[in-house]
Parts: structure tokens; sequence; C-alpha cells
């Protein structure tokens, strides 16, 4: 890649570490996620900082942070908030509008304009902050839907850094995104970045569309991976990305003894029985609900799924402080209740339910073998956990029955079996073409989703961001794969592979 070696300044809600107080001090723990995994080298090579919340309202971090820094290779710079901005801004204007609103699921949304100002208050925090610890030359590259706002209040502050923008959640289609009382100001504000990319075609389609039904005299040029809209003076890129994981590090893990011994110990206990995974944060995007009823709707159609599966469904603690995931919390936990109390018999409970998060021998030792993944959001920007699933199914032994709604439908459509996640009787029917399809065909689904994560991984989704953000030939990006709902829906066994 011959960029120029600007220093990349990364900009996300929550810095990359976590800070716990104990009796001899601070604590500092890294970030272990992909994300962190993919730009801590770039981060060092180049050098860089990482701007974000630090998780504590305490402001005497600094020498914590600068441990910290040592051991990351790169700078770390708090924004500190107070506990009122954290509930308007982060659980008000982030998750309680944000969130189920670019779900498509805006009857949940709570449009309480004191929320509005104060989200916009914080990312103006944000902007000052970088402004005061960057120079012209760096490159700002701010992640998520907390701070959508940022760019444009550097804009007002007469910044002239060059910013990229990346939303790792759905971009809703215009319909749902003009309910949002602060529609326009949004999406003005989008577009004070010179570079936004989108998780999916689906995502980067819906914000065209709406900027295009809201805001006029624009003109859109270009096709394949990054497009450009021309806004009077400005051009400002517009690409899909579609962010991955580390793949060679799942891989190799889940070679390890640890794991192995992990995933021998899971099928020990439950027999022959073949293992159906499934593995969700708590919300209520997840589609946690209708999965259980479609799992029920197998048992009544399928009985000889009866004493031949074990549903295992992991739910991660999440939000525990928004109501609505409590009440979640319990409308699941009912129905696994339900669904055991019927179906129950001797030697065999058809639902194990886990309410915890892993570590990550055992959550790789699932990964590895379960012989069945049941991954049914409702809509999600990627879903990492249909991914990680390949990379761990080291024997490509495994099936993926995969929702439309998931942003890795596209890439993923033609090694899983999709299904709409609110069509339980299609559920059903896929669960009972996993459990029965033969040991080929699930060989040659899973070499080829291997195969296309391995070569799309968490390295390449930088590379092409940053490509994107520096390069002006915007014609040598590939076409990306769109999902075809006809090509699925039509005849779902028609599948060619
Ligand atoms: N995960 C985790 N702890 C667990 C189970 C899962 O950290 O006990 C991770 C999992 O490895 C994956 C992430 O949580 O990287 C979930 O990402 P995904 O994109 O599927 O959904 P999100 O929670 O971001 O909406």
């Amino acid at each position: 890649m011959d960029l120029p070696k600007r220093r990349l300044v990364i900009v996300s809600n929550r810095l990359p570490i976590v800070l716990e107080k104990n009796a001899e001090g601070w604590s500092v723990t890294q970030g272990s996620g992909g994300l962190v995994t993919a730009l801590a080298p770039v981060l060092r090579n180049r050098g860089g900082l990482w701007i974000g919340w630090p998780g504590s309202s305490e402001d005497n971090l600094e020498e914590p942070l600068a441990v910290a820094a040592k051991e990351t290779g790169y700078n770390l710079l708090p924004v500190f908030l107070s506990n009122y901005e954290m509930e308007k801004y982060y659980h008000g204007f982030s998750n309680e509008i944000l969130w189920p609103l670019f779900h498509d699921l805006q009857s949940r949304c709570k449009f309480d304009p004191e929320y509005w100002q104060i989200y916009q208050q914080v990312n103006k925090k944000f902007a000052e902050t970088i402004l005061q610890n960057t120079q012209k030359d760096d490159y700002v590259w701010i992640h998520d839907y907390h701070l959508m706002y940022v760019a444009a209040e550097l804009h007002n502050l007469k910044s002239d850094l060059t910013v990229g923008f990346f939303l790792h959640i759905p971009f809703p289609p215009p319909d749902i995104f003009v309910k949002l009382p602060w529609r326009s100001e949004l999406l003005h504000a989008l577009l004070e970045y010179d570079l936004i990319g989108f998780q999916t075609l689906r995502d980067r389609r819906n914000f065209i569309q709406c900027v295009r039904t809201l805001i006029g005299g624009t003109h859109i040029q270009g096709k394949g991976q990054v497009v450009t809209i021309q806004m009077r003076e400005r051009v400002i890129k517009v690409g899909s990305f579609p962010i991955s994981i580390d793949y060679k590090n799942f891989e190799q893990q889940t070679e390890t003894k640890e794991v192995a011994d992990s995933a021998w110990y899971i099928h020990e206990n439950l027999g022959e029985r073949k293992i159906i995974l499934g593995i969700d944060r708590l919300d209520y995007t997840k589609g946690i609900l209708e999965r259980l009823k479609a799992f029920e709707k197998a048992l009544i159609k399928y009985p000889d799924l009866h004493g031949e599966v074990a549903f295992i469904q992991i739910v991660v603690p999440s939000r525990e402080n928004i109501d609505e995931y409590q009440v979640l919390r319990t409308e699941i936990e009912q129905m696994v209740g339900n669904i055991n109390g019927r179906f129950t018999k001797y030697g065999w409970v058809p639902i194990h339910y886990i309410f915890r998060s892993l570590d990550k021998y055992e959550l790789h030792g699932y990964y590895r073998t379960a012989e069945i993944a049941l991954i049914t959001p409702l809509k999600d920007g990627m879903n990492l956990v249909a991914k990680e699933y390949c990379a761990c199914s080291v024997e490509e032994n495994g099936v993926i029955i995969l929702s439309e709604f998931a942003g890795a439908s596209a890439q993923m459509h033609t090694g899983a079996i999709m299904v709409n996640p609110y069509d339980v009787e299609s559920i059903a029917d896929a669960l009972y073409q996993a459990f029965t399809m033969p040991r080929d065909e699930r060989r040659v689904r899973m070499h080829k989703l291997r195969q296309s994560i391995k070569k799309a991984d968490i390295f390449w989704w930088v590379d092409s961001f940053i490509q994107a953000a520096f390069t002006e030939k915007l014609y040598s990006f590939p076409v990306l794969e769109d999902y075809d709902y006809s090509a699925q829906v039509a005849d779902r066994s028609s599948v060619k592979f």
C-alpha cells in the first residue's frame, strides 16, 4: 500500500482498554477485540493516537494511561464524560434512539429532545479534544454511531483535518430514517466526513437513498466498492467495507490443546447428539425469542430430532441498566423453561441455556465442536459470531444457518443455509436440512466459507478503508457481492455449491 506516512488518530466511544482500581492503584487490561488487533500494528507503524472515553469518571488517569501507552505502542487520550452526559448521550441517544432505529425497530425509540442536545454536546467535546491534539497532516478515523456528529462539530470549529467515519451498525432505509426528528441535521453531519464507510452495499444504498430523499443538489458518481457524492464544492467518498475477524488467530487458537480439550468436554457430556449453537449478546435485535420459537417448531414438526440434538444458547449479559433488556432476559428464560418443560424426557434436555460471557477456550471450544450454528439476528451490521464460527470449524464439519438480514449474508450466502429470521417455519426446515446434511455437502459449503473469510479478514478491512481514504483511483476497487433475495427465496435447495 503506497500511502503517505500520516499519523493515524482513531476515535471511538471507548478507549480499547479496561481500567480497574484496586488496593495498589490502577490495573490496565488491553482490549482484545478484532478492531484493536487490526488497528494496533497500523497505529504503531505510523505513530498513532486513540481517543475515547476511558470507562471511568475519575480524572486522575494520566499515569495508568501512560503505562498502557507503553504496552500498546501508541498513545491513549481520554475524553471525560459526566454521569449525566453518559446517561443522555450513550444510554439515551445512542442506545435508545440510534440503535433501535438503525435496526429498523423504530417503535422502540425514545425520541427525547434532551438526548439529542447532549449527544451534540458530547460530540462537540470529542471534536474539541481531537482538534487540540492533532495536526493538519493527521488522518482522523472516527468509529460508530455514538460519534456521527463529530465532523459537523469539527466543521463548526473551522478544522481542516481529513476525517473518515465507519458505521459498525446497519444504516436504515429512508422510510425508517425519516422518523428521526433530527434526520436532516444528522444526515448533513455525516456528509461533513471525507469518507463514510458502511458494512455492506445494503447500508450504503440506504444511505444514498436517504441523501437523495432529504438533500437536494447532490450528484452520485461511480460504481464498485467506493462511490462519490458531490455536494456543492465537496466530494465525499462513500464505500462499503465489510468488517471481519483475525481469521488466522481464530484458526490457530482453535488448534491448541486447551481448545481441543474444551471441545471434547462439551461434546462428551452430550454423547452422539448434534449440537445446535446460538451465541448472542442479550439484545432484541438478535432474534433470540424467534429462534427459540423456531426450535420448538422443529421439535414439533420433526420428532426424529428428539433426543438427537442439543440446542446450546449462550446469552452474554449486555446493557443491563436498560429496562427493555431485563424484560427480554425474563422472556427468554420463560420460553426456555416452557420448551424444556414440554419436551424434556429421561436423559435428554433439549435446550442448554447459559447466561454469562465465556472465556476464550470455552468460546472456541463451542465453535469448534458444534455441528450447527443457528445465527438469526433480525438485523445486524455484520455478525462476527458467524465468521468466527467458520474460522474455528477446522474440521469443516459445521453447518451455518444464517439470517438474510445479517450484514454477513452478502459474503456467506453461498455456503450458509439462508433464512428469514421472522419465518419460524422455514428456520425449522433449515434446522432439519442442516441436521440431515451429508458430510460431503457440509465440507464443500464450509470450505467455501472459510476461504472467503480468510481472504477478506480484518487486516484486509483496515487496508481497504485506509486505501479508500487516500486514493483517488476509486475505480480500482472491486465490485463487492450483494445479497440476492430472489435467488434464495425461490428455492433454498437449488443453491449451487
Ligand atoms: N463474544 C465475547 N464473549 C462471549 C461470547 C462472544 O466476547 O462470551 C464475542 C464474540 O467473539 C464476537 C462478539 O462477542 O466477537 C459479538 O460480535 P457480533 O458482531 O456477533 O455481535 P455484537 O455483539 O457486536 O452485536
